[in-house]
């Protein structure tokens, strides 16, 4: 008898238990050999693969693993490897591909050129992938590029996985999507390059024929986007081409949304199948099985793959049922998009409430349901009633839970006021009382906040939360790093203090222990970039603040100086998008509720004497809907959250945001409307490129576009800041500019940290004097 495939189009590849992350930064660290590395790598290859298969999933993926990122690995597979790296045509080496993703810090000796005669390179730009928090680094082509195959990664590993017994289906991100991710650096169309480019895909799936591959998935995210009618034609392009190489059958992935206007061409693709996200967009599904040729496979994504929470199974089988019966043969099940986006595997949450964690499911937890489904669909409903069952009891207990629901937050909302998200004064008025009140020089310095989390701060915190510190010398200890921080920020001359952020584990986290309504998981991890991992908290229910969050640390910050320091608070949209958001309420009154608790802190910390207080929306731009019909609804509560939060302080209290690995230009509107008096952005990687946007908007606040680069090592000379603060102060105004790193600088060492901001204070000076 047919049963329905199972299929999973992507794990989480930082390993179950972060084995990956580990494996890096070891490596990283000179601590272990290349050959460590990729064992480790393998490890977590074959676990994934024999674990899926055992959860139920009967087409497994192969080429979803990746070092650092799969698009970067995309680069690298087709040549698209820009000179700077110093690529010689070979095989790419391990140092390069690194290279690429992090930059490298120069070195003495001219042994090569990435040490670049002593000032090392900088990384590729990186940005968020479409709206999640996982971030890939932008391909960068020349006018001229060629490709070629570079690499052969998908071949290898479609043959590991079958020497351990596993048929895979390799995943490769699609010749367009892959184009329109990447940046020419001449600023024309990366989609001119793709004549160039097909030829190379077609080498690489040819050679996946030769080594078995039937199936190869093709991901192509970007056909759910706006398209134009040139776009539309590169599809059409792209896959004619492919068609008529000797390719496996494709299985073209689509996620995040609907084809919307993109259908009639998805549907006229010589492919052999199509995956369609049906958790986000499932009312598709009547138009598609319509459109769609019928020798072409549906992947219907029916489980949530950007989402925790437990799949209600029976009124799903309730409405696949009929359709399954009408299509026989027809369909497979899968998640909406890749696995990559949730944690590895509820299992390992052995310390969560046990009610709360009947409400969730994670990976693993994903193929299991689409086991069911598909065993209910294509053998017998009843064998597995048991399951249907339990997850139906699970989800109407949710539905009525007392801890998911307070009236009291509802109340609140209710009275939310438009007068309560204006400031009391326009921006040039606050202007000129908070230069009166702060007196800041030209160019005023400052930090986005956090200071290096060294091994120290880290293990101080682990010893906390294990028990084996006490709070009161948790307390001395963070103290102690508080006070040199301040002492360390007097000395080299910053104008805008902070006091270092040393007590939080992650800004969204740190807040979220503190108000009602959201949990926290131990184990579940999900990749941002490379080796960094989230464990985004769940909201799950109505949220306040019972207490004040931050205002003890800053007052004693700046306790111990005559300089201004900063109190620093996660903005509303940035807690709501790096969180699991419960699926029960709509978003906006989830931010809502958010930004009601931050306005009380906001006010707390003004009262307590805190001058300048920073709210960060670095995820602003990235909950911004992929669709232009849907964004500026979404802008308009987004921007009305971050005001209810800011609004309620005196004029002369200065109100900073912060915004990092994102394009602003479609968002400028909204990120004027916020009104904050001074937005830092992240702008180094691009040299300026991105404020492009702040000068053609005129905008009219205060902005600190970042001088230097926080992902990476290297120390960038003053000579290097200044320049770009030049650049910075082409179309800007000077007296808007202030003087700041990209970031949080959390993730890197003192050793970095100290030359580089000194750095940046001398360059700051350097402007003074020109001026
Ligand atoms: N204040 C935060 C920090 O410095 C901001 C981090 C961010 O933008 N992601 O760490
Ligand atoms: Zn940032």
């Amino acid at each position: 008898m047919f049963q329905i495939p199972v299929a999973t189009l992507g794990l989480p590849r930082i390993g179950r238990r972060r084995e990956l992350k580990f494996a890096l930064e070891d490596y990283w660290a000179g601590k272990s050999s290349e050959a460590e590395l990729l064992a480790t790598a393998a490890k977590i290859r074959a676990e994934n693969w024999s674990l899926q298969k055992a959860a139920g999933a009967s087409v497994i993926p192969s080429n979803d693993f990746s070092l650092y990122d799969h698009v970067l690995d995309m680069a690298v597979t087709v040549g698209a490897i820009p000179e700077i790296y110093g690529w010689d045509g070979g095989a790419v080496p391990l140092e390069l591909y690194f290279a690429m993703a992090r930059g490298s810090q120069g070195s003495e000796d001219e042994c090569c050129h990435l040490h670049n005669g002593g000032t090392g390179v900088p990384a590729l730009e990186m940005t968020k992938w479409f709206d999640t928090n996982y971030h890939y680094m932008v391909p960068e082509f020349s006018a001229d590029q060629q490709f070629r195959l570079a690499s052969t990664k998908a071949v290898d590993e479609f043959r590991e996985a079958r020497e351990q017994g596993f048929h895979t289906r390799p995943v490769l991100l699609g010749p367009v999507s892959f184009l329109k991710l990447g940046k020419r650096k001449d600023g024309g169309d990366p989609l001119s390059l793709l004549p160039r480019l097909v030829p190379v895909y077609a080498d690489l799936l040819k050679r996946l024929a030769q080594a078995g591959a039937d199936w190869v998935q093709m991901d192509e995210p970007c056909l759910v986007l706006d398209l134009t009618e040139e776009e539309q034609q590169a599809y059409r392009f792209a896959y004619d081409a492919l068609a008529a190489a000797r390719a496996p059958k494709l299985m073209l992935a689509t996620y995040f949304g609907a084809l919307g206007d993109n259908l009639p061409t998805v549907a006229a693709l010589p492919v052999a199948g199509i995956h369609v996200d049906l958790v986000r967009a499932p009312e598709q599904i009547g138009s598609l099985v319509g459109a769609i040729p019928e020798d072409r496979i549906l992947s219907l994504g029916v489980v949530d793959g950007r989402n925790v929470w437990r799949t209600d199974i029976a009124p799903l089988l309730d409405r696949l049922e009929l359709l399954a019966k009408d299509n026989p043969g027809r369909f497979q099940l899968a998640p909406s998009c890749s696995l990559l986006h949730v944690p590895f595997d509820l299992g390992l949450e052995t310390g969560l409430d046990p009610e709360l964690k009947s409400w969730l499911a994670f990976a693993v937890q994903r193929i299991e349901e689409l086991a069911v489904i598909s065993h209910a669909l294509s053998v017998d409903r009843a064998n597995v009633s048991s399951f249907i069952a339990a997850a139906s009891r699970a989800l109407s207990v949710r539905a009525s839970s007392p801890r998911v629901h307070d009236a009291r937050v509802a109340g609140r909302l209710a009275e939310v006021s438009p007068t309560m998200t204006r400031r009391s004064l326009p921006f040039a008025e606050r202007r000129r009382l908070q230069q009166e009140k702060l007196a800041l020089p030209a160019f005023p310095t400052t930090t986005i906040g956090s200071f290096p989390q060294t091994a120290e701060v880290r293990r101080a915190r682990a010893a906390y939360s294990r028990g084996e510190l006490k709070p009161a010398d948790y307390d001395t200890f963070l103290k102690s790093e508080t006070d040199k921080a301040i002492r360390w920020q007097e000395e080299i001359g910053l104008d805008v203090l902070v006091h270092g952020e040393f007590e939080r584990n992650d800004m969204v986290q740190y807040f979220g222990e503190q108000l009602t309504g959201f949990a926290f998981t131990k184990q579940s991890w999900v990749q941002s970039y490379g080796s960094r991992c989230v464990r985004p908290p769940i909201i799950f229910g109505d949220v306040h603040r019972p207490q004040a969050m931050t205002v003890e640390w800053a007052s004693y910050a700046q306790s111990l100086t005559d300089k201004p320091v900063k109190g620093m608070l996660t903005g509303p949209i940035t807690m709501l998008q790096w969180s699991f958001v419960r699926d029960d309420a709509p978003r906006e009154t989830v931010c809502r509720q958010i930004a009601l608790a931050l306005r009380d802190e906001v006010q707390d910390l003004e009262e307590a004497g805190i001058g300048i207080i920073q709210i960060d929306e670095p995820a602003l731009r990235e909950g911004l809907p992929l669709r232009k019909a849907d964004r500026s609804a979404y802008l308009d509560w987004a921007v009305e959250c971050f005001r209810l939060a800011s609004a309620g302080v005196k004029p002369e209290t200065q109100i900073h945001t912060h915004m990092c690995y994102a394009e602003f230009n479609e968002i400028i509107d909204a990120i004027a409307a916020m009104d904050a008096d001074v937005i830092s952005i992240e702008t180094s990687r691009s040299r300026m490129e991105l404020l492009q946007a702040f000068r053609a908007f005129r905008y009219p606040n205060d902005i600190g576009p970042g001088v230097f680069d926080i992902h990476s090592p290297r120390v960038p000379p003053a000579e290097e800041m200044t320049n770009l603060l030049r650049k910075a102060g082409e179309g800007l105004r000077s007296s808007q500019i202030w003087v700041n790193p990209d970031c949080g600088l959390k993730t890197r060492k003192w050793e970095e940290v100290r030359p580089a901001l000194a750095n940046m204070v001398a360059a700051a000076r350097q402007m003074r004097v020109v001026q």
